[in-house]
């Protein structure tokens, strides 16, 4: 069974750009192994890439995506907890200075857990045992700051991305390595259509645009 075409071309298309510009990045990263310095936890979406929203190439963003891109909280239980051992890779095996945690709008994962809220999903969804990492989310919303917007899926995107940071401070190991050696975590959340990034400020503890210079009118096609 072939892969389908327009991913051999593509693959094809990578290898005489992409992979040919950073030949030498690719070799030293087979050699000495990766050294990221920033985690991000990101949606499954097809819209929302890590690498191509902030630009960075091989080696440089250590990525896990997960429905809604949500932590689960610490837990010391039997069972596959991939995000947790994701993490936990990150942070001790990686020693990553910062963890973003990056919603986006449009969220199929919020919506899901919007919809059900009253209507529960069927018993053995995996969706809907998952998006359960939510409720908690949904309680503190109500005592959090008003946002600009009162879109209540873009409020529960952004309380989606708190009950994230939260739950990454229950793992013991999180708090340790910002304790001892400065990590950061930051919440951020990006807009599919307009490609607006907004940056959960803890000082005021609401998002806030990042500021950039204007976008140039016409892509550069090289
Ligand atoms: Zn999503």
């Amino acid at each position: 069974m072939s892969l389908p075409t327009h991913l051999l071309d593509g693959y094809d298309r990578y290898l005489n750009k992409g992979f040919v510009r950073n030949r030498e990045t690719h070799e030293r990263l087979a050699l000495y192994g990766q050294t990221p310095e920033v985690m991000v936890v990101s949606c499954c979406d097809s819209r929302v890439t890590p690498e191509g929203i902030f630009n960075m190439g091989p080696g440089e963003l250590f990525v896990v995506r997960n429905v809604a891109n949500l932590v689960p909280p610490y837990e010391d239980t039997e069972g596959q907890h991939g995000t947790s051992a994701a993490i936990e890779f990150g942070v001790k095996g990686l020693n990553v200075k910062h963890i973003v945690v990056l919603g986006h709008g449009q969220c199929g994962g919020i919506k899901a857990f919007r919809e059900h809220a009253n209507a529960p999903m069927e018993t053995g969804q995996f969706i809907g045992r998952w998006i359960k990492l939510l409720e908690p989310a949904a309680i503190a919303m109500a005592c959090m700051p008003v946002d600009k917007a009162d879109d209540p899926q873009l409020a529960m995107e952004y309380a989606g991305i708190r009950q994230s940071l939260k739950n990454l401070m229950t793992f013991p190991f999180v708090e340790e390595a910002m304790r001892d050696r400065g990590m950061q975590l930051h919440g951020a959340w990006f807009d599919i259509g307009s490609a607006e990034l907004r940056v959960l400020n803890d000082r005021t503890e609401r998002f806030e645009e990042v500021a950039h210079p204007p976008i140039k009118a016409v892509a550069n096609s090289v």
